[in-house]
């Protein structure tokens, strides 16, 4: 079999960096395009020594020149903090738009399989609990968080435009809540604040009440479900997520356990638009994937505490 090759934008950023070593380590070749604004050499520094890891600074708007065979294109590139996409709605929207418009490019001029890195928050403040990949959505379009959700909205209407018109091989992994080592500290979302904030003795910062919910993967299992997805035959939406629901406040006593730490909990205004829960329906990637989440909140926690 001749070695395959993938390239994978976003691949210097938590979830990216994560899959690029697993494929490394399966034999596939990566290149790795990133403009580095949030990612980091850092994530693949020991990929960088690989002659199968390449990597590109490149920002994905811009038009993607790379000579030879890729066999995937795995479209990954994107400010998925809330903190991040506040900061840059415009490049958020220019990511999910023009950057996946090169993705989708690339993988047709290659005749590459294409998979998108989509989000629950295609889901906004569900109304439908837990979420099916047949929900359609409850997204405030013109609030701070419209940048993001509907930049991968567009996103996948873009894919599946693909899909119908050119042929291409698609896949949309709808991600949930994910979390482990390499996440920046200061990322801003829940799980590295609530960390830092432990083991540094400064406040836990809950916003609103802490009763809105999450269901947090650790960040293997959603690496083992996004490589089936990649193999797999399947071109509809997929939720990868793990299904046990917390609320915030619930995160935030186990973190405090977990971290022997004294500090304590203050409360922040919600943030507009904040999904008041969130949990996702997998009989899909169940049945198709034969993907289920193995690592429980808490000991993934515990792994990312001692990576912190
Ligand atoms: N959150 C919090 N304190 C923090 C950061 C986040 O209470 O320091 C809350 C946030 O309001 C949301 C949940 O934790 O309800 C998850 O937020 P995160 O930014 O991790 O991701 P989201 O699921 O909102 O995209």
């Amino acid at each position: 079999m001749p070695e395959k090759r993938v390239v994978i934008t976003g691949g210097a950023g938590f979830i990216g960096s994560h899959l690029s070593s697993r494929l490394v380590t399966l034999g596939y070749r990566v290149v790795c395009i990133d403009n580095l604004i949030t990612g980091s050499l850092n994530n693949v520094r020991g990929l960088l020594k690989n002659k199968k890891f390449v990597f590109m600074k490149q920002d994905v708007c811009n038009y993607i020149d790379l000579a030879g065979k890729v066999d995937y294109v795995l479209h990954c590139a994107s400010l998925a903090s809330p903190e991040d996409y506040l900061h840059f709605p415009i490049k958020t929207l220019k990511v999910g738009s023009l950057g996946t418009h090169n993705a989708l490019g690339l993988a047709k001029e290659k005749k590459a399989v294409f998979m998108l890195f989509s989000t629950s928050e295609v889901y906004g403040d569900p109304l439908v609990h837990p979420q099916k990949e047949s929900y359609w959505g409850n997204v405030n379009p013109v609030g701070i968080r419209g940048c993001y959700d509907e930049s991968k909205r567009f996103a996948e209407a873009l894919t599946m435009a693909y899909h119908r018109a050119h042929k291409l091989d698609v896949k949309i992994a709808r991600i949930f809540n994910t979390y482990g080592p390499k996440m920046r500290p200061h990322d801003g979302r829940v799980v590295p604040n609530f960390i830092s904030q432990a083991l540094n003795n400064k406040p836990l910062t809950v916003y609103g009440t802490g009763k809105q919910t999450r269901s947090f993967c650790y960040i293997s299992d959603l690496v083992e479900g996004l490589y089936r997805l990649m193999k797999s035959a399947v071109n509809a939406p997929v939720n990868l997520g793990n299904p046990a629901e917390f609320t915030v406040m619930q995160l935030a006593k186990m973190v405090l356990e977990l971290t022997n730490s004294k500090s304590k909990i203050v409360f922040k205004p919600l943030p507009e638009d904040d999904p008041r829960q969130r949990q996702p329906d997998i009989s899909r990637a169940k049945k198709l994937l034969k993907w289920l989440p193995k690592v429980p909140l808490e000991e993934g926690l515990k792994k990312t505490i001692s990576s912190f």
